[in-house]
């Protein structure tokens, strides 16, 4: 990281930003030294930038700004990928990304599930769920569970998958009464590969 090649691309490294939650990519700039410096100081994400030709830290005025995590350089250290926390949407038109693609969905859920966890949205399936306790969690993801397993005995391709959707849903709200994250039962998976 200390051998940064900002000479090789004019003074101006590309910047990958991903949201460091589900890895969705976010958006590219543009840093120079300077910019990098600022970025590593403030923790929060500053650019070069080409059309206004001044350093640019993101959500300056719109608020959304994207909190640093962690900041990687690639394998000849040429480019940058940082994983943010973003403070509302990252794209000036209001997207979530800047690039019209749908990330990993079931990160992205898990998200959204957080936030409506810390909502106050009474219209929010997720959220009276959850209010009604750990029990009433569990009890829900072993109906749908059973549903599942009574589809797949069946031969409706689109019963089941409406089933396998419940089940993954509830399986995620679950996580979430239990306080764990997705990541981490994901990482019990590779760390069993290993073995
Ligand atoms: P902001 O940095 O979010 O306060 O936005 C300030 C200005 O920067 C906007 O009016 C846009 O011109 C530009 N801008 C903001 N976000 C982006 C982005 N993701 N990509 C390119 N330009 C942006
Ligand atoms: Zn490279
Ligand atoms: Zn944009």
């Amino acid at each position: 990281m200390n051998n940064l090649n900002f000479e090789k691309t004019g003074g101006l490294l590309p910047v990958i930003v991903q949201d460091y939650r589900n890895l969705q990519v976010l958006m590219l700039g543009y840093m120079n030294q300077e910019a990098l410096n600022i970025t590593r100081t403030t923790k929060q994400v500053t650019f070069f930038s080409r059309s206004k030709n001044r350093i640019w830290t993101k959500g300056e005025t719109s608020g959304n700004t994207l909190s640093v995590k962690k900041i990687i350089s690639d394998c000849d250290q040429d480019t940058l990928l940082i994983l943010a926390k973003p403070n509302g949407p990252t794209c000036h038109t209001g997207s979530q990304s800047c690039f019209a693609t749908q990330g990993n969905f079931l990160y992205e859920l898990e998200t959204i599930l957080e936030d409506r966890l810390r909502s106050d949205d009474q219209n929010s399936y997720t959220k009276k769920l959850m209010d009604q306790g750990l029990n009433k969690v569990i009890q829900k993801f072993g109906e749908e569970s059973v549903e599942l397993i009574i589809e797949a005995k069946d031969q409706n391709k689109n019963l089941f998958l409406n089933e396998a959707a419940d089940m993954l849903y509830h399986f995620l709200v679950l996580l979430q009464a239990k306080e764990t994250s997705l990541k981490e039962v994901e990482d019990k998976l590779i760390e069993r590969r290993k073995k």
